[in-house]
């Protein structure tokens, strides 16, 4: 199994739920903050259960994916709106990871995965939904997982309410 294979399965739900006008394009700079999800979410007043939001730093942010790969996929990524890892500072940088390593803990003792995946699709051409805004998958994963997905492979799965993967990550989410 290819990376490709892996993140194709929900790719398109996500290409086709966010604008794709031009300004999504490309990631050569970081502009186009308005038209963001991620920077919407950042922004939204609304609880972070209903935003799903799992985890809200000084400049790490961490949420449930809406279109979930499994159960628990989630997405870390940093507070500003930039797309890619060299923008970063390098507390952002630092912090970027070291929330990612909270997240792969968290969903350890949420789901006890036999395995996992972690990793960034940088830019449209390697699978970017919302290349403007750099995001890091954490996607537990499961023996057979992907098989059930390729049966079902144009057909969105969420084996899980988003509102219970919530409860579950935030009761295991170190305070
Ligand atoms: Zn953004």
């Amino acid at each position: 199994m290819t990376f490709d294979h892996l993140w194709a399965g929900w790719r398109a739900n996500y290409v086709s739920s966010v604008s794709d006008g031009p300004e999504n394009a490309g990631l050569e700079d970081g502009g186009d903050q308005k038209a963001c999800v991620f920077c919407a979410i950042l922004n939204s007043n609304e609880p972070d259960q209903q935003l799903h939001v799992v985890f809200r730093g000084k400049h790490t942010i961490a949420m449930l994916n809406a279109y979930p790969y499994t159960s628990g996929h989630l997405l870390v990524m940093p507070n500003r709106h930039v797309g890619e890892i060299s923008q970063l500072s390098d507390l952002e940088y630092t912090d970027l990871f070291a929330v990612t390593r909270v997240a792969m803990k968290a969903l350890n003792d949420a789901y006890d995965p036999e395995g996992m995946n972690m990793g960034a699709n940088l830019g449209r051409a390697a699978g970017a939904g919302i290349p403007r805004h750099l995001h890091i998958h954490v996607v537990p994963r499961w023996l057979g997982d992907t098989n059930f997905m390729t049966t079902v492979a144009s057909t969105r799965v969420m084996p899980e309410a988003l509102s219970d993967s919530w409860q579950k990550v935030r009761e295991v989410w170190p305070s």
